[in-house]
């Protein structure tokens, strides 16, 4: 089984083929990753109209240079995944009527993909990982624990109630006048830096439910900014470092609470995931994978190359979803907004 995968729901403008056969497991054939971080860069974030223009530019060189490096044609797929959302709906429109088109003229399936139903199934495409598992999605614009208990089963064990944690990253690294995007930027300033020099916040510590709150954080590391300004390369570094460590006792603290509540909707873990942007941070993956050797689970996250958004994870997740015979006409919608998890139907004991 061969599927074409599209991504143009933010930033990224990707294309990946994935087979898939039961003997021989999942392998990637191409992962074409064109992503726009040159074009936003001035700007310090995301521009929509700017990432539209450029997925409509490169999007259908980007499939045929897929099919090359896997070495087949359009008539040898199995499948068109495409991300039909959540996203910024100008990019969304482009990968999905592209998709759309395809899986008209060439008569394939359309598998409409959650873009986060993706990254929490990237773990079984890259470890083969076993149902059910707690994932830690960190990105941008998204972060949320969720148990992930079957294709088109998760529960949302929590969630940011403002800043992703990409994004916190990515307005600290603004204040500081870092690059963008922030999070390699302030965690390379923070290898340097001091974690102890300013004490900060870790909102939510303790608290019963799973949730995040990061806006508190940022603001008291843009007040010990301005007490100490102007700033030296010394501060910055500590100033990184403080936050670093702050935001991740912060997810640590989160993730063993939602842990304790997995077993109340899921039953007992396979593992730990983190997925998303922000599971490349090393000292975020060093801290979860602690965690999960404490409760003695494993701790999978994937390669740094699918942890932001790509196209493998698109054709993954319609591969997971053809084989259960979920596949899509030509009606289904682009969404903007599109939630991929359910709170529990009853409070969660934990
Ligand atoms: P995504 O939204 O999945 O494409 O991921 C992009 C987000 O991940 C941005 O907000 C980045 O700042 C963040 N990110 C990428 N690498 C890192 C890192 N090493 N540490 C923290 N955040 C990161
Ligand atoms: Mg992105």
């Amino acid at each position: 089984m061969k599927i074409l995968g599209i991504e143009t729901t933010c930033d990224e403008t990707a294309a990946a083929i994935v087979a898939h056969d039961e003997a021989g497991g999942a392998s990637i054939l191409a992962n074409e990753v064109l992503s726009q971080i040159a074009e936003h860069a001035a700007y310090g974030g995301v521009v929509p109209e700017i990432a539209a223009r450029a997925h409509v530019e490169v999007l259908d060189r980007l499939i045929d240079r897929a099919l090359d490096r896997a070495g087949i044609g359009l008539r040898d797929l199995d499948g068109i995944a495409v991300a039909a959302g959540p996203g910024l709906i100008g990019g969304v429109l482009i990968g999905l009527v592209t998709a759309k088109t395809l899986a008209l003229v060439t008569r394939k399936p359309l598998l409409a993909v959650n873009h986060l139903e993706a990254h929490a199934l990237t773990a079984r495409l890259t470890d083969g990982l076993a149902f059910p598992y707690l994932l830690l999605l960190a990105s941008g614009g998204h972060t949320q624990l969720v148990a992930v208990k079957g294709v088109g089963q998760y529960v949302r064990l929590g969630g940011t109630i403002d800043d992703a944690i990409g994004e916190a990253f990515d307005k600290v690294a603004k204040l500081l006048g870092l690059g963008y995007p922030g999070g390699p930027e302030v965690e390379r300033m923070a290898e340097s830096g001091d974690p102890e020099r300013f004490a900060l916040p870790r909102p939510m510590l303790g608290r019963r439910e799973a949730d995040f709150s990061l806006s508190g954080l940022k603001t008291a590391l843009r007040i010990e900014a301005e007490r100490i300004a102007p700033l030296a390369e010394r501060d910055v570094a500590d100033l990184c470092a403080s936050f670093q460590a702050a935001i991740t006792d912060v997810v640590v603290d989160r993730a063993r609470v939602a842990l304790r509540a997995f077993s109340g909707v899921a039953g007992h873990p396979t593992a730990l995931v983190a997925a998303g942007g922000v599971s490349a941070n090393g000292a975020i993956r060093r801290a979860l994978a602690a965690l999960a050797g404490e409760a003695g689970l494993a701790f999978v996250a994937p390669p740094l190359q699918l942890c932001g958004d790509n196209g493998a994870m698109i054709a993954w997740a319609g591969l997971e979803r053809l084989r259960l015979g979920l596949t899509d006409d030509l009606t289904v919608p682009a969404r903007a907004r599109w939630p991929f998890a359910e709170k529990p139907a009853a409070a969660v004991a934990v």
